[in-house]
């Protein structure tokens, strides 16, 4: 696949898809514009941006985009969802509830930062291999560092251990800083036993994975840094965790 990669879907129905494929453009990667569940034959990946996840769940009845995705799920393909797209993907979605795919074992808590505070820029970390990339996906690029299933199991305890305690300070010896920009956003209230998390800001699970879903609450497509993209593209695969 590495040699003849079939594009990149964005979910283009409603949303800040534009930016999403202004990121697969920097990094050369190829795409094509989803808006139809038919457009998903010629996708090998799925991104689902931020927006108004209530308006793109009208988009997805009128095109029964919902169970479409769910298959393109299934056959293994790997979907990043942000945002909007994060919580259309949650297992459980709070305040208040909606229709969702269920594709990843969170609850999150929509418009949970509050309305004085609900758009910031705050400083997160990446946890757990979210930094380095495998050199597998469409971008083609060589391996520099070891692939995430290689991190040494003692970040993995910390990781797990810092879940538990809820101290982001742990983190500070490995984690990477990066820049998180929030938009409305939600919150992560809870992760499932399979559900590895990436990322942290101010101590919450900001960007997590499970098999082949990767979901965001912020916004990488809004700042210049790839690493976010370039690891889902290189990365995220179904097979990883199985
Ligand atoms: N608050 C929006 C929602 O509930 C998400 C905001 C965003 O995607 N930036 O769908």
């Amino acid at each position: 696949m590495a040699n003849n990669p079939q594009p990149v879907g964005i979910l283009a129905v409603q949303g800040d898809f534009a930016l999403h494929a202004q990121m697969l453009d920097r990094i050369g990667a190829p795409w094509l514009p989803v808006k139809h569940a038919s457009d998903l034959a010629n996708v090998g990946w799925l991104i689902m941006p931020g927006g108004e996840s209530t308006t793109m769940l009208k988009f997805f009845e009128g095109e029964n985009l919902g169970p479409a995705i769910v298959d393109f799920a299934a056959q293994g393909k790997p979907i990043f969802g942000t945002c909007a797209g994060a919580i259309l993907l949650a297992k459980e979605v709070l305040n208040p509830n909606q229709s969702h795919l269920g594709l990843i074992d969170i609850t999150v808590e929509r418009n949970a930062y509050g309305r004085q505070i609900d758009s910031a820029i705050r400083q997160g970390i990446l946890v757990n291999g979210a930094s380095r990339e495998t050199g597998k996906g469409p971008t083609a690029e060589p391996a520099t560092e070891a692939p995430i299933g290689e991190v040494p199991a003692a970040e993995l305890r910390h990781d797990r251990h810092s879940r538990e305690s809820g101290n982001p300070q742990e983190f500070a010896g490995h984690g990477r800083p990066i820049e998180m920009v929030f938009i409305r956003a939600p919150i992560i209230r809870r992760v499932g036993e399979g559900v590895r998390v990436l990322g942290r800001a101010e101590g919450l699970p900001v960007l997590v994975e499970q098999g082949n879903i990767l979901v965001a609450t912020f916004h990488p497509e809004l700042t210049e840094d790839e690493t976010i993209h370039r690891y889902f593209l290189n990365n995220v695969r179904l097979s990883r965790t199985l």
